[in-house]
């Protein structure tokens, strides 16, 4: 007999945005091959969970008749593209996650062995090979990640990713990038050589040449990334090997043009954006709040089955957003009581009840479903959580908002390290504490201690978050606070370099 063999499969949706007839159809195939649940990711894409190998074809058939897709969303290519997708948070929304689009397509591999293994698609022949204009015979070196934000709001994390890009808006219209380039969140245990890294900021671009700057860095990673050791492949580890000022030198070099200088930007959180916001076109956004993306029905909450009834509507739009979360769009004012309707009934999405702490929660699937995991991260979390709002209560900073972010592993997929509090699996019930990140995804984390239990966590975070409650000063962060008091050490920030 075979073992049981069952896996995960996650669907590409550049900028998280998803019509209802996908939600549906991901409904459904959840209920049919999966487990009953979707996982909404860190990346704006859908996960299913536990399907079984017999199941893999026709779930991977059922997304291709959605008109969605597995390509690239993993391998070692450009992953899921990501964007702002709230189009109630500023007027360029919709551009933005056009030109997401436009990138996922110019970078997704042009192979067609997807189509040929999944698809029953004719196999090509010897003569006929695949042409792979940007990646070539050897594909890259790693992965790479790609993400947009519009300040002041960077919920996509954009120096987290390969490439970040910066919307520069002037008089109301979008004029380029700022473009920030070398980051990435993956470490691994025991490798000093291996660590976390804020992408850096490179300069701007004009909107009309980005894909081509884009294209361009892709191809100095392929031809210059670390092809030796995989843990040392990113495009962060080359620019450090290169350095910042020489990669710039390379790339205007390769362009024929210079980067001009960076424009001034200002983020202020990386968190979601919850509760209705009109666009300027008159539709309505609503933010949701969704448990560390886990679209899922229970005995108190039957979060699956009100978004399923949403989506029967047909009155809207689902986007995904960087944070787990999700955004109901493009609501005419007619349609909003509908919506409201269903999930008041299912008391589902809810946010204003919620503490800040939770709000912003971040957690990988970690244990049972990542073979990498070294412990619990998405079905620990929310009793962990639980446990410090009594702290926070106690200390009149339920409605502070604060970043908490948990992964099983430090390969990052959490972005652990740019959470105020990250919390880094070491063990069964172990868990390396960083603290002092920016609120902004501007500043890394700096290890404060190793190996804790639940107990030794909470008997870190209380004294700091009394401390914090009496002695902070007007509007300061918590990860300021630990930093203006000395309690942790400033890790990376984010840099702007200035050509020589
Ligand atoms: Fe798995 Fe580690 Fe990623 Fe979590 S961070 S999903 S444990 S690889």
């Amino acid at each position: 007999l075979e073992p049981l063999y069952s896996f995960m499969i996650r669907a590409r949706v550049p900028a998280g945005i998803a019509s209802t007839e996908q939600w549906i159809a991901m409904d459904n195939l959840a209920n049919s091959y999966g487990n009953n649940t979707l996982k909404l990711t860190t990346r704006q894409a859908f996960q299913l969970h536990g399907v079984v190998k017999k199941n893999l074809r026709q779930t991977m058939k059922g997304i291709n008749d959605a008109l969605l897709d597995s390509i690239a969303a993993c391998g070692d290519v450009n992953r899921n593209v990501m964007s702002t997708s709230n189009e109630g948070l500023s007027l360029v929304v919709g551009e933005l996650a056009d030109f997401a689009n436009t990138i996922s397509e110019h970078l997704l591999p042009k192979t067609t062995a997807y189509h040929e293994i999944w698809l029953n698609k004719k196999l090509i022949t010897e003569e006929q090979q695949d042409e792979e204009p940007i990646y070539g015979k050897t594909y890259l070196p790693r992965k790479f990640k790609i993400a947009i934000a519009v300040p002041p709001y960077n919920d996509t994390d954009v120096f987290a990713n390969d490439i970040g890009l910066i919307a520069i808006v002037e008089n109301s219209k979008l004029i380029g990038y700022n473009f920030a380039v070398g980051g990435g969140m993956g470490k691994t245990y025991g490798m000093p050589e291996t660590y976390p890294r804020l992408a850096d900021v490179i300069g701007f671009v004009r909107k009309e040449k980005a894909l081509s700057v884009i294209e361009e860095i892709v191809k100095i990673q392929r031809d210059f990334g670390n092809r030796n050791n995989r843990k040392q492949a990113r495009l962060k580890y080359t620019l450090d090997r290169i350095g910042s000022e020489s990669f710039i030198k390379l790339l205007e070099f390769r362009l024929g043009f210079d980067l001009e200088p960076a424009k001034d930007y200002k983020f202020t959180s990386n968190g979601d954006v919850f509760g209705w916001k009109k666009a300027a076109n008159g539709l309505w956004f609503l933010g949701l709040f969704i448990e560390h993306g886990r679209v899922k029905d229970t005995d108190e909450l039957k979060l699956k089955q009100a978004l399923r009834e949403v989506a029967e509507l047909k009155v809207c739009d689902f986007r995904l957003t960087g944070n787990q979360g999700l955004v109901l769009g493009k609501v005419a004012t007619a349609d909003k009581r509908k919506i409201q309707e269903i999930l008041s009934r299912y008391y589902a999405g809810e946010y204003q009840k919620i503490s800040g702490l939770r709000k912003h929660a971040i957690a990988c699937v970690a244990l049972n479903t990542c073979t990498m995991a070294f412990a619990e991260a998405e079905r620990y979390l929310p009793d962990l959580v639980s446990k410090i709002e009594l702290i926070l209560a106690k200390n009149n900073l339920s409605t502070d908002d604060f970043l908490i972010r948990m992964t099983g592993c430090p390969n990052g997929c959490g972005r652990p390290f740019l959470g105020e509090i990250g919390l880094v699996g070491r063990a069964p019930g172990k868990y390396n504490l960083y603290l002092g990140a920016g609120f902004s995804g501007d500043r890394l984390n700096t290890l404060y201690k190793e190996m804790l239990s639940e107990e030794e966590i909470l008997g870190c975070l209380e004294p700091l978050l009394q401390q914090y409650s009496k002695e902070r000063q007007a509007k300061e962060r918590f990860g300021d606070f630990l930093i203006r008091k000395e309690i942790v050490e400033p890790a990376q920030s984010v840099s702007i370099i200035k050509k020589g």
